[in-house]
Formats: structure tokens, C-alpha cells, sequence
């Protein structure tokens, strides 16, 4: 086959990725005056953001008081103090006027009979620094973010955003430690299209995929993640990975903690609400780490139900179907066709299911990519940003709150677009590419073209999946974590034996798909190095050797650097133990009780 025909693109900014971040940058750097495209490997509203249930966090105050600096307590104390505070203290201020920009660019929320945005408890938002749960999730229904992702698409559309839409993105262009744009894969031509941006904004999303169980689309496969790491820069706290409390057993697909919100409660094999043992204040609305680790407790001695005494029960028929009806209708279908169950009349059986990734590219609070020496902890990568899932700002740091990642996707959408604004000068002329730009990229994407190895990329996905779930999972021991990096390690080398049965690039979608297991391996390789690495317990990183936070050794970011040969190396940078503002204080340390 003839090599493949290369086209040429020149922008202000290029943006990787159509979910809520990737898009409300997209419409953000349109509207500073900046010439925009973005590139998407799925149509925009296929995101997974679409998928999002139960609210997006913002201390309104329209059920009873709040604060933002009661809601930056609470992601202070849920990121168990590994969170960045310039950046929580940002993103819990703006999430006010954010929430209102959505309901101002038509977000269908929820009202109060006053008519104001119907807001819901969830789990860890709580009044008065921690003193009992607060109403604090803004709703639509508990389809939140299909609202936001369709309005923010139409906003796109409105500011005649520039898409494309089927283009994967392979790799960065990168020249002298700065970024200069993207080389993409036209799926639908098999063309290869390079873009040339002063900016690049990464807004791939999260990695779910590279465990057996997961909340998330099949599309999330940490690709902007594995471009950074192939570009020599660090991943960050990529060891702490949120399980939800409840997954559906059997399926993973996710009951909104909305629904626990909503009055929700869980129970063991003797009818049992646990949860008042493990968080006597906020019961079944303990933060997801918290509420995760007793379900397995729970199960793992003895308490769990059903045959295998191996889940858990999640009641909702005590709140009526009416209920059920107005506030939680597509968990109502979902646990009906994912479980049987009709939750009108009966308990959904639910397990911890692998939901959302806190690690990944270090940035800091305006976007932009952090590529961290010891002296320079906080240095910048010029041309390069990234926001919502694939970042890591730090705002969850070990533990994210629930509703506080829709926040994050609008709040630093917005702040990347405005950083942009700030640099680019409009039409500034680009310099020519280096001659080798798209060497590498092409040469990777044509070595697994014509792979003709013995593996299916299914098979090394699928025991990729289940070492991940079984060693990196709630609750970990220095001998899982050594065994599942010998394993993923091992499973990394199959690739080179892959197969790929169709040679063609016009949607080829095994190819894709080995590019997506290639990025889930980066991603997986620095997640378990990672956790062997840290000696303690903080946030969703539980070591059962190691129960306790250790503030004095590991009050630090970790990141990991993935060799070209694939050995990873491990180095810290340091936590943001200061705010942006003298408005708030910097929160000490103390122990996470719920
Ligand atoms: C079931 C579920 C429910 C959730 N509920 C909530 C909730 O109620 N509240 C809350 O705050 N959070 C919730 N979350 C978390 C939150 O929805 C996600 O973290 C967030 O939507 C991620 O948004 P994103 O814009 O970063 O990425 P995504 O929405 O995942 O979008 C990623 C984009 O990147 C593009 N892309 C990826 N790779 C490539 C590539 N190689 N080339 C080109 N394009 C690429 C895709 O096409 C897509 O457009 C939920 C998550 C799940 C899974």
C-alpha cells in the first residue's frame, strides 16, 4: 500500500476531544476570536459525558445556605489533602457563576417550585465544614450530563466551532519541548491530517477501559494520556482510581449516586444499613472511596447477598414510585434492564464498578501542561494543555467528589480558552513544522497496519482488563501490586505479537482499536507502578499493609515517565499547600472522617 495521502491544517488552537471539556474550550477559544478546530473520534454528543447522571456541584445555595468555601473544604477533605488548593479554591468560586452560564446557555435543570435549579445531596458535600450533608448537586432529572453535553454541542454549533468529527488523534507534534500540534487519522478517508496550532488542548477523557468492570464508554481509552506519555512527559497520581459504590452487579453500568442522594440506602445479607457503622455522620453519603471499601468489607466477610453472597443491595422502593419517576427515571430503566429488577417494588444489587480516573496529565489551573523538574516543579510546556478527565489539575487529587467533575469540565474548559486568549496573539504566522513531524506517528500506525502476529487485540485487552482489576482493585497488598506490574508488563510486551486482521485505513476499526489498547497500556503501566510505589493509604489508594495516610513521606504528587522501550520511572513533585487568594486559607492536614 502507497503511503497515505498527508493533508495540512493551520489554527489558533486545536482541541482534542468533544466531551464537556473538550467543547466548552472548543466554543471558549471561538468566541476570544481564536481560529478553532476540534478533532473527535466519536461524534461529539457520543462523548461520554452524555452518560453523566447525577448533578454537577455548585454552592447555589437554592435548597438552604452554602458556601464555595464550605464546598472547598469538602474537596480539600475529599482529595484526602493530595488536591492542588490554588486550583480547588478556583474551581469551587467559579462553579457558581459556571452553573449559571449553563442555565443561561439553556441547560433544561431541574426547578424548585420557587423555580430555581433543583439541587441534591451527594456523597461528601456537606454544610458547615463537614457538619451534615447539603443540597448542593444541581440536576437535570438524572440525565445531567446528556443536558449539558447537548447544550454545550449547540453552543458549538452556534459559534460555528469547526469539527472534525471520525478523526482519531495518533500523536503530538512536538519540537523542542513544545507542542506544535496533532497528526490525526481521518477514519471515514483513511487520510492523515496534521494540525498546526499554537495551542493544543487535550480533552480525551478518562482510561475506565483498562479494567474488566468500568462505568464508562468502550471509547475511553486514556488516548491524550498515552500521547503525552510517547511525547517523554510525566503522567501524575495515576495510582488513584475511583471505584463507585454502585455498579450494577454483573453489567458495571452506573446507579447515580443521586439516588443515594435522593434517599437512597444500602444494606448487607442480614437487611443491614452498614454504612451508619463505617460514617456515623454521613452514612450512606460518605465519600465513594469510603463507601467502596465497607461494601467490600461487607462482602468480604461474609455479609454480602444474593447466591454468591458477593453484592450488595441498593434500596429505592421506599421512595415511591412518583419519586423514581420525576427524579431518577433512567436509573429506574437501566437497573430494569441491566438487572431485572423493577426498583419500585425491589433492591438493585450493586457492587463497586471502576468509575473515574483523578491521575493523569499535570496541569495547572489555567490549562496548561506541567512537564516538572525538581527545581522547576510547576514548569510549563508551551503549546500544550489539557482539561476534564485526562488532566490532573490537581482538584480530586486521591478522591474525587461526586458532581465535581462536570464543574471541573466547564470550569477549565473555560479557563484553557481564556489562557489561550492571553498567549495567542491573533493571527500570529506558524513556523514550518520540522521535516520529521509525522514520521513517528505514521511509522507506528503503519507497524500495527500490518501486524501480523498471532494475538488478537481483544485477547491482550481482555488480560490487560482482568490483571488490572484483580491486582489494582479496592484494596491493595505490596503482592498484588508487584504481581499485576509483572503481569502488565508482560501483557505490554504481547503487543509486539498483535494481529491485526484488516489492512485497509479506511475505518479500520481493528486498528483503532490496537491504538486505543496502546494508549490503555500506557495508562495501566503508570497506574500500578504507581500504586507499588506509594507505602500508604490516602483517598482510593487503600493498602492493606499500609492502612495509614502518611503526610510526612507522601504528601506528594506522584508522576511516571514511560520509556520507549516501556520501563517506567517514578519521581514526585509537590502538593499546592496554598490558595490563589488571601479570600480563603490554606486547610491543614487532618484525619478524613465522615
Ligand atoms: C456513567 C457515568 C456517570 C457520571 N456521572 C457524573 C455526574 O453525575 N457528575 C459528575 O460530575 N461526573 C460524572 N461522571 C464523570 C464525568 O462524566 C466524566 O469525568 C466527564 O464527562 C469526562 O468528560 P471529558 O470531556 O473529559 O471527556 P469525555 O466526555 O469522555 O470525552 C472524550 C472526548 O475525547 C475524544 N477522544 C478521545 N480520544 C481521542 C482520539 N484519539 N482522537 C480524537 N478524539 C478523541 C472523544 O471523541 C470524546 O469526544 C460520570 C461518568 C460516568 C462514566
Amino acid at each position: 500500500m502507497s503511503s497515505p495521502q498527508i493533508i495540512d491544517h493551520d489554527y489558533d488552537v486545536v482541541v482534542v476531544g468533544a466531551g464537556g471539556a473538550g467543547l466548552r474550550a472548543t466554543f471558549g477559544a471561538v468566541a476570544e476570536g481564536l481560529k478553532t478546530a476540534c478533532v473527535t473520534k466519536v461524534f461529539p454528543t457520543r462523548s461520554h459525558t452524555v452518560a453523566a447522571q447525577g448533578g454537577v456541584g455548585a454552592a447555589l445555595g437554592n435548597m438552604a445556605e452554602d458556601k464555595w468555601e464550605w464546598h472547598m473544604y469538602d474537596t480539600v477533605k475529599g482529595s484526602d489533602w493530595l488536591g492542588d488548593q490554588d486550583a480547588i479554591e478556583y474551581m469551587c468560586r467559579e462553579a457558581i457563576p459556571a452553573v449559571h452560564e449553563l442555565e443561561h446557555f439553556g441547560v433544561p435543570f431541574s426547578r424548585t417550585e420557587a423555580g430555581t435549579i433543583y439541587q441534591r445531596p451527594f456523597g461528601g458535600h456537606m454544610r458547615n465544614f463537614g457538619e451534615a450533608p447539603v443540597q448542593r448537586a444541581c440536576a437535570a432529572a438524572d440525565r445531567t450530563g446528556h443536558a449539558i453535553l447537548h447544550t454545550l454541542y449547540q453552543q458549538s454549533l452556534r459559534y460555528k466551532a469547526q469539527f472534525f468529527i471520525e478523526y482519531f488523534a495518533l500523536d503530538l507534534i512536538m519540537e523542542d519541548g513544545a507542542c506544535r500540534g496533532v497528526v490525526a487519522w481521518n477514519l471515514d478517508d483513511g487520510t492523515i491530517h496534521r494540525f498546526r496550532a499554537h495551542a493544543t488542548i487535550l480533552a480525551t477523557g478518562g482510561y475506565g477501559r483498562a479494567y474488566f468492570s468500568c462505568t464508562s464508554a468502550h471509547t475511553c481509552t486514556g488516548d491524550g494520556t498515552g500521547m503525552v506519555a510517547r511525547a517523554g512527559l510525566p503522567l501524575q497520581d495515576m495510582e488513584f482510581v475511583q471505584f463507585h459504590p454502585t455498579g450494577i452487579y454483573g453489567a458495571g453500568c452506573l446507579i447515580t449516586e443521586g439516588a443515594r442522594g435522593e434517599g437512597g440506602y444500602l444494606t448487607n445479607s442480614a437487611g443491614e444499613r452498614f454504612m451508619e457503622r463505617y460514617a456515623p455522620n454521613a452514612k450512606d453519603l460518605a465519600s465513594r472511596d469510603v463507601v467502596s471499601r465497607a461494601m467490600t468489607v461487607e462482602v468480604r466477610e461474609g455479609r454480602g447477598v444474593g447466591k454468591g453472597n458477593d453484592h450488595i443491595h441498593l434500596h429505592l422502593e421506599h421512595l415511591g414510585a412518583d419519586v423514581l419517576h420525576a427524579r431518577l427515571p433512567g436509573i429506574t430503566e437501566t437497573a430494569r434492564i441491566f438487572s431485572g429488577v423493577d426498583a419500585t417494588r425491589d433492591p438493585i444489587p450493586v457492587l463497586p464498578t471502576v468509575h473515574y480516573n483523578m491521575g493523569g496529565i499535570p496541569t495547572n489551573y489555567m490549562g496548561e501542561v506541567l512537564d516538572p523538574t525538581e527545581a522547576e516543579p510547576d514548569r510549563v510546556v508551551p503549546g500544550l494543555m489539557a482539561v476534564g478527565e485526562c488532566a490532573s489539575v490537581s482538584v480530586h487529587g486521591a478522591n474525587r467528589l461526586g458532581t465535581n467533575s462536570l464543574l471541573d469540565l466547564v470550569v477549565f474548559g473555560r479557563a484553557a480558552a481564556k489562557r489561550c486568549a492571553q498567549l495567542i496573539q491573533q493571527d500570529t504566522q506558524h513556523r514550518p513544522l520540522p521535516p520529521d513531524s509525522t514520521d513517528r506517528p505514521l511509522a507506528r500506525l503503519e507497524q500495527l497496519r500490518t501486524a501480523d502476529g498471532s494475538r488478537l487485540t481483544a485477547d491482550i485487552r481482555l488480560d490487560l482488563q482482568k490483571a488490572m482489576q484483580s491486582d489494582a482493585a479496592v484494596f491493595r497488598t505490596a503482592e498484588s501490586l508487584s504481581d499485576g506490574c509483572a503481569k502488565v508488563d508482560a501483557i505490554a510486551r504481547t503487543v509486539a505479537d498483535i494481529k491485526i486482521a484488516d489492512r485497509s485505513l479506511v475505518f479500520n476499526t481493528d486498528l483503532a482499536e490496537a491504538l486505543e489498547l496502546d494508549n490503555l497500556i500506557a495508562c495501566a503501566k503508570a497506574t500500578i507502578h504507581g500504586a507499588e510505589a506509594r507505602t500508604e493509604s490516602r483517598g482510593a489508594h487503600a493498602r492493606e499493609d499500609y492502612p495509614e495516610r502518611d503526610d510526612a513521606t507522601w504528601m506528594k504528587h506522584s508522576l511516571a515517565w514511560i520509556a520507549d522501550d516501556g520501563a517506567v520511572t517514578l519521581g514526585y513533585r509537590p502538593v499546592h499547600t496554598y490558595t490563589l487568594t488571601k479570600d480563603v486559607e490554606y486547610i491543614a492536614p487532618q484525619k478524613r472522617v465522615y
